[in-house]
């Protein structure tokens, strides 16, 4: 069987780097915000292009905390519209409500499946003060428009970057481009922890210092709480693993173009629609995602063929049974794109050989 992906393969080739890394936060004795933290931010800040990176507990929080700082700075209140792109993950709508503000669901771009400016530009009303940019698969939304449009209208931007590390436009980086940027190290994105693991990136001082307190208790010094805070930090031993594994990102990188190209060049098939592709650089491709209208029996097909599939995702936000308020909407290319999806095998551990019986089997599909 052709896994969708491979961890433990791909985790294994690090595996003495790794160990020593763990082995020396054993040693320091120091477990949470130390050493190993600060290593990683600043190596993440640097190479994201950015002056503050800020660890966090997970991907979710980093979304959360973003929003929250901009509550307790006076930049965002309840009942604020934050709008987001209807066909994401879960995750970037939760933290809005988590917030008590207000998502604005909108279609997204037909050709690049990200957050649309034109569509953006008509949702805008008098209520709205934030967009939740979703640089989805791995391709980095149009940035460069979201952000003229952001500017015009006077609105905090917020990257949801949890699929797009090291994605960049016009050599500016996935986090750089909006007033902040979430990112997730969950152990499949392509940047992963061996645990939970988020961050913030920004170049915002005011920020960076309010998220350094949320994450911690509301507090800048100890017994001192500025904020009612949360406790969502980024503990030594994932730092250190991320510290280990950000060295090979760009490899990992390089290799996952490769095989995006391969599937780009060689799958030739009627029934299956391949991803957009411009540039090089916008694309990280965390997935690698095919579109078809027999999605099911592709899948099926596969299946028997000896290849692992996903669906990313199944069912979109404004359909799921906790937003049963917005189940009235009317979000058909959504509705549809949801409908139609299917991720290949993808990831650094993936063989060229192993994504030629991949296309075999695409190409064999009636
Ligand atoms: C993974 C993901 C998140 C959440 O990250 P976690 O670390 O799992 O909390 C948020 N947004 C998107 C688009 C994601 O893919």
């Amino acid at each position: 069987m052709i896994k969708f992906l491979d961890l433990q393969a791909i985790n294994h080739q690090y595996r003495h780097e790794l160990l020593a890394a763990c082995a020396s936060v054993i040693d320091s004795g120091w477990y949470i915000t130390g050493n190993a933290l600060s290593r990683f931010e600043e190596e993440f800040a640097e190479y994201c292009g950015v002056r503050h990176c800020i660890g966090v507990a997970n991907g979710l929080d980093a979304l959360i905390l973003t929003l929250r700082a901009w509550k307790e700075l006076g930049l965002l209140s309840e009942g604020d519209e934050v709008i987001v792109p209807a066909n994401t993950y879960i995750a970037s709508v939760l933290a809005i409500t988590e917030n008590r503000l207000v998502p604005v669901f909108v279609e997204p771009d037909a050709h690049s499946l990200n957050l649309s400016p034109a569509n953006v530009e008509a949702a805008i009303t008098s209520r709205t003060r934030a967009l939740l940019p979703v640089h989805l698969y791995g391709r980095l939304a149009d940035m460069p428009e979201l952000m003229a449009i952001a500017e015009r209208h006077h609105l905090l931007v917020l990257e949801d970057s949890a699929q797009a590390h090291g994605a960049s436009l016009d050599g500016r980086r996935a986090g750089s481009w909006g007033h902040a940027s979430g990112f997730s190290f969950y152990p499949g994105k392509n940047l992963g922890a061996l645990g939970d693991a988020g961050a913030i990136t920004t170049n915002d001082d005011k920020l960076a210092e309010t998220l350094r307190a949320l994450r911690n208790y509301g507090s800048h010094e100890k017994y001192k709480n500025l904020y009612k805070g949360v406790n969502s930090r980024l503990d030594e031993i994932q730092a250190a693993m991320l510290s280990v594994k950000l060295r090979y990102l760009d490899r990992q990188t390089a290799h996952r173009r490769q095989i995006a190209q391969t599937y780009l060049t060689e799958v030739d098939n009627p029934l299956i629609q391949l991803p957009a592709w411009e540039n090089e650089e916008q694309h990280v491709w965390h997935l690698f995602v095919v579109r078809s209208q027999r999605r099911q029996a592709l899948q099926e097909y596969l299946q028997k063929a000896g290849v692992q599939t996903l669906v990313h995702y199944p069912i979109p936000p404004h359909k799921q049974e906790s937003y049963r308020d917005y189940s009235e909407l009317s979000l058909p290319l959504t509705e549809a794109i949801h409908e139609e999806v299917l991720s290949l095998p993808m990831g650094p551990s993936l063989t060229l050989d192993e994504v030629r019986v991949v296309v075999k089997a695409l190409n064999s599909f009636k």
